[in-house]
């Protein structure tokens, strides 16, 4: 099969040993959508590129994504959430960027660490092939090494599917990410011309007088131009859509038809950015420019449930207070989209709002008080954590919905121990090594475990559920698989006790606890799983569902009161 240029796959490899090609089958039949992005960072360029998957998806199309981060760490298992945001956990255990959680959610699939490609896992792997030797003694380089391997993962991750997204994190042009655009040369010439579209995202601003300016865009393009990439698709991000003449401007200099520069205008909601990138008719154009709009379903058969889902009226807004230790919603993205589909599930509108956990005092209740629930979510370290306790007693003693996080559900067991067993000082042994009650600990195979590192518990692991129980009726079921991402446990020598005292543990999994519930409570539910990971607009999370809706109820008997 030849590629781009009539060059025959694989001849720029000709003097490499056949185990080093890469392993793509040309019977599998991908196309894919490379995604780039000029200007700035954080104009959108991911969810622009899964509202495409969407559209594609609604079109009846198998789509998946991969997500490039040129940075260097091998996974962003250690990345702080103040710079990155929260670090989104796959169902493989895999910690990756929040980006990947767009693409779950827009997509709704599920994706495995081979779908976040980075710089650390890249030369990794290269490196270790190096040491055992498979180089057979030859220089090892970015071309044609890196290159090679950056290739073979995105080949690997589109296997069974239609279309394959591919997202290159940061802005063209940043040393970092040069040889992933290289890598897509490579590829784009590699494959039929049909296979490939290349997408560019950049920022349209305006000028003082209110003019849409197009040098920026203009730039961006000429740069990737210069690395041997032209784009076949132009997405402007700005306020509103962009004029005709902008896209004739930008068509002429970028050299692009004009019906292939859209507008990507904001939106009140990123979920709608599907429907505005439709109007646009950008997946139309898509489709035509890979060869598939014969395949795709008439406009009247696609599926619609997108659509309606995002534009559906809400009734009134539910305010949910978030007590956590990052003023950054990005640090609890998953969370806030979880509430956001419990919302569109019952009809209304969810307003979060963030409440300091290191400020909290429990003379600080009239922050909780306005919130008709309270939501402690997950953590790591000490800071705040008293804060979180006194909120969680707080909701106990008030009767107010509440849903503990992993670090929510272990802080709920504390203030259950401190305040209702009478267990001075209770605590986790994380946050407090010497307490004289360590109900939160390390399971004794993870103490052994912790000397040599490494103990974190990741990813879907399944829970067996009680019968009879709250969380059985949350589930619907008697068992439920959900993502984890931490290290330590409610102790097993406090759980009868506790368990006497009314906080009954209705979900586990062999000695670890993993539901907790109180019964004599309007809603009282912690989880040792991040059930936010699995939730998906149209198919909202079941503990955030049944929690907002026992916070609409509550709202609506404090209406009937105050009346
Ligand atoms: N820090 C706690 C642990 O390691 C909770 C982790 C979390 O909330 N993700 O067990």
């Amino acid at each position: 099969m030849s590629g781009r240029n009539g060059f025959e796959r694989g001849m720029w490899t000709h003097s490499m040993p056949d185990d080093l090609q890469t392993g793509y089958d040309p019977t599998l039949g991908n196309k894919f959508i490379f995604v780039t992005g000029g200007v700035m960072s954080g104009l959108g360029k991911g969810i622009t590129a899964a509202s495409i998957g969407r559209l594609l998806i609604n079109a009846g199309f198998d789509v998946t994504a991969v997500k490039v981060d040129p940075y260097l760490n091998v996974d962003a298992g250690t990345m702080n959430p103040y710079q990155h945001g929260e670090v989104y956990v796959l169902k493989d255990g895999a910690e990756v960027d929040l980006d990947l959680g767009n693409y779950e959610r827009f997509l709704d699939i599920d994706m495995t660490s081979d779908h976040n490609v980075t710089t650390g896992k890249t030369y990794q792997h290269v490196i270790e092939r190096e040491r055992s030797g498979d180089y057979l003694g030859r220089t090892v380089q970015i071309i044609p090494h890196i290159t090679d391997d950056i290739k073979r993962r995105i080949r690997e991750a589109a296997a069974g599917t239609d279309v394959c997204i591919v997202e290159v994190g940061g802005t063209v042009g940043d040393i970092e990410g040069m040889p992933y655009l290289e890598a897509l040369r490579q590829f784009a010439h590699e494959e039929d011309e049909s296979d490939v579209l290349f997408a560019h995202v950049t920022l349209v601003p305006y000028s003082k007088n209110g003019e849409q300016k197009t040098k920026p865009t203009q730039h961006s393009v000429k740069e990737l131009r210069s690395i041997g990439l032209q784009p076949d698709v132009l997405v402007g991000r700005s306020e509103h859509r962009l004029t005709t003449s902008t896209r004739k401007k930008i068509a002429l200099f970028c050299d692009v038809p004009t019906r292939a520069v859209f507008s990507n205008p904001d939106v009140d909601d990123i979920y709608k950015v599907p429907l505005v990138v439709e109007d646009e008719g950008l997946d139309e154009y898509v489709l035509e420019h890979l060869g598939l709009a014969d395949r795709a379903l008439t406009s009247d058969a696609r599926d619609t449930a997108w659509r309606e889902t995002v534009l559906q009226d809400a009734d009134e807004t539910i305010d949910i207070a978030l007590v956590g230790k990052y003023a950054l919603e990005d640090a609890y993205m998953s969370i806030y989209e979880a509430l956001k589909h419990a919302g569109f599930e019952l009809g209304v509108d969810v307003n979060v709002k963030w409440v300091a956990s290191d400020e909290m005092t429990d003379t600080h209740h009239d922050r909780l008080n306005s919130a008709t629930g309270i939501v402690v979510p997950g953590g790591f370290g000490s800071r705040g954590t008293e804060g979180k306790i006194a909120a969680i007693g707080h909701a106990r003693t008030e009767g107010i919905p509440f849903l503990g996080l992993c670090l929510g559900f272990q802080m709920a067991v504390v203030e259950y121990a401190r305040n209702v067993l009478g267990l001075d000082g209770a605590h986790s042994t994380e946050v407090d090594a010497d307490t004289p009650h360590p109900v939160i600990d390390l399971l004794p195979e993870q103490h052994e475990l912790d000397e040599l590192g490494g103990t974190m518990r990741l990813g879907a692991h399944e829970t067996q559920i009680e019968s009879g129980t709250i969380a059985h009726e949350i589930y619907g079921d008697t068992s439920c698989t959900e993502r984890h991402r931490h290290r330590y446990e409610v102790n097993p020598n406090y759980i009868e006790a506790l368990t006497d005292a009314g906080l009954q543990f209705s979900g586990w999994c062999g000695p670890r606890m993993e539901i907790l519930e109180i019964e004599e409570h309007p809603f009282f539910i912690g989880t040792q799983f991040h059930p936010e990971f699995r939730s998906r607009p149209g198919r909202a999370s079941p503990p955030f569902i049944h929690f907002l809706e026992a916070a609409i109820a509550e709202r609506h008997q404090t209406r009937e009161v105050e009346a």
